[in-house]
């Protein structure tokens, strides 16, 4: 059983956990990321960004159903699902692949992969193993906890 000292312990390497991570190291602190499910963040890999592509397409098809009203008048409209689909998952496997290179360009000791739990104040377990923070001297967890903006 490994142990791992950091002033923060950024559970989740989602949008707000990759954001908490980036603040600590503006504030020359060092962070450890933990993550248990696929980087990517849920936004990027099936939440914002792929519902922005779809709902781009529905209005795509909703400026083609009214065009007439405006003397547009654009022949037989066909909505190519399949290629709406191909669309939505090549952008969306780009903008995530994006999100993913960037999370593992952190330095490998700053980044856990594994399930984290509180087994104490200062101590998370990442799956069986204890990794400790805000234990450096002359640091508390909550320095940077209340940091302006973290
Ligand atoms: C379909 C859909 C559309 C959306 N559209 C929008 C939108 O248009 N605009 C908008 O602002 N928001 C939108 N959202 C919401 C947005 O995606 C979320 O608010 C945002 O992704 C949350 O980010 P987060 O960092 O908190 O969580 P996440 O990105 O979900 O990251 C949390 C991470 O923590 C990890 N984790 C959790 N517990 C542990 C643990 N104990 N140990 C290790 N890892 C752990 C998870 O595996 C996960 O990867 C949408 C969501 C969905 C589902």
């Amino acid at each position: 059983m490994g142990t791992l000292n950091a002033d923060v312990a950024v559970v989740g390497a989602g949008t707000a956990g990759l954001n908490a991570r980036r603040e600590v190291e503006k504030r020359g602190g060092r962070a450890v990321l933990v993550e248990s499910g696929p980087y990517g963040t849920t936004c990027a890999r099936v939440g914002c960004m792929p519902a922005k592509l779809l709902i781009a397409a529905a209005e795509a098809a909703h400026a083609l159903e009214h065009a007439p009203l405006f003397g547009v008048h654009p022949g037989d409209r066909r909505i190519d699902g399949r290629a709406v689909m191909k669309r939505v998952r090549r952008e969306r496997d780009r903008f995530a692949g994006a999100v993913v290179e960037e999370t593992e360009a952190i330095p490998a000791g700053q980044r856990l992969r594994g399930r984290a739990r509180f087994v104490g104040p200062t101590a998370l377990a990442v799956d069986g193993r204890v990794r400790t923070y805000g234990e450096l001297p002359g640091r508390r967890p909550q320095d940077m906890a209340e940091a302006p903006g973290a």
